[in-house]
């Protein structure tokens, strides 16, 4: 019988009195038909090397080792291992990393497995670090497929939230600064073990070529920051008073250069307009 079925989980639960860690954010899924949805939502193939992050007590490990040719599982609570090693012992395709993947260098790890291609990220992720884990993986430079994650719906809709919308935020922006993003599915509460209270929903992410130098991308978060900082504010006024510390004049001159209206607001901006707006800063800040 799968791991992820509600009586096995219970068993192992029990078996190995294991006490679920709210604080690390540990809801197993214990419905098998999900998880299918959500490897084939990833597109996982024989051919790819899997990443998962908390593989928990193996539920979706134990499936992403079925489809793929490996998958390496890092999970951070020492307590989980011992299980993993166990439950998963009928499997020879799935190496464990005890570690809190926010620690692990990624880049490291794909040259010492020899990996020519990207990593597939696919995770059920804690959601105490949703969003430090998505950017760390977005902004590092470990060569990475895509990433195929179970957050919460909350959270998604702010990353899949189009511009003038109330949601549409410097979460939005960053993420699909850095990646094509789109919905997988809806998943409620139901099948995971405790219950969370929040629904949950899949998002894929796949990066895109990064075209900014670490200066470019260091401005455009700053004009991003002062500008959703204070998101009731005109650009005008929001840009001329936060952290970037630039004049109401050069505000000015900088979006005339964007050809961005300074009455605007940061939600009525798109990806392309902000690029547009440091690209004008780039320009006027050097003179
Ligand atoms: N994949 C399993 C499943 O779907 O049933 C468990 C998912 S549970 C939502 C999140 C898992 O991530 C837990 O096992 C938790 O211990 C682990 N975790 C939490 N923080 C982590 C971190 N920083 N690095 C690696 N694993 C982490």
């Amino acid at each position: 019988m799968r791991i992820a079925t509600p009586t096995r989980t219970r068993t192992i639960l029990n078996e190995y009195g294991h006490r679920m860690r709210k604080s690390l954010g540990q809801n197993f899924l214990i419905d098998g038909n999900i998880i299918e949805n959500i490897i084939e939502g990833a597109g996982v193939t024989i051919e790819d090397t899997v990443l998962e992050i908390g593989p928990g007590i193996g539920s979706m490990t134990e499936i992403l080792s079925e489809k793929a040719k490996k998958v390496i599982a890092v999970e951070i609570d020492k307590n989980l291992i011992p299980i993993l090693e166990k439950t998963l012992e009928h499997r020879d395709n799935i190496e464990i990393i005890h570690q809190d993947i926010l620690k692990l260098d990624l880049e490291k790890l794909q040259k010492e497995k020899g990996l020519e291609t990207g990593f597939k990220v696919v995770a059920n992720l804690p959601y105490y670090v949703t969003t430090p884990i998505i950017m760390s993986l977005l902004e590092g430079n470990a060569p990475i497929h895509s990433i195929t994650v179970m957050i919460q719906k909350e959270v998604a809709d702010r990353i899949l939230a189009s511009k003038d919308c109330k949601v549409y935020g410097a979460l939005t922006v960053a993420c699909n600064l850095y990646a094509d993003v789109r919905e997988v599915l809806s998943v409620p509460p139901t099948v995971f073990l405790p219950r969370p209270k929040v629904s949950s929903t899949v998002i894929t992410f796949t990066p895109k070529a990064n075209q900014l130098t670490t200066g470019e991308r260091k401005l455009l978060f700053g004009i991003v920051k002062d500008a959703f900082g204070k998101r009731r504010k005109t650009l005008l006024n929001s840009l001329s008073s936060g952290d970037l510390g630039f004049s109401k004049d050069q505000v000015r001159e900088a979006l005339g250069i964007a050809g961005v209206d300074p009455i605007k607001r940061a939600e009525n901006l798109t990806i392309e307009d902000f690029k547009g707006i440091m690209n004008a800063f780039s320009q006027t800040v050097k003179k």
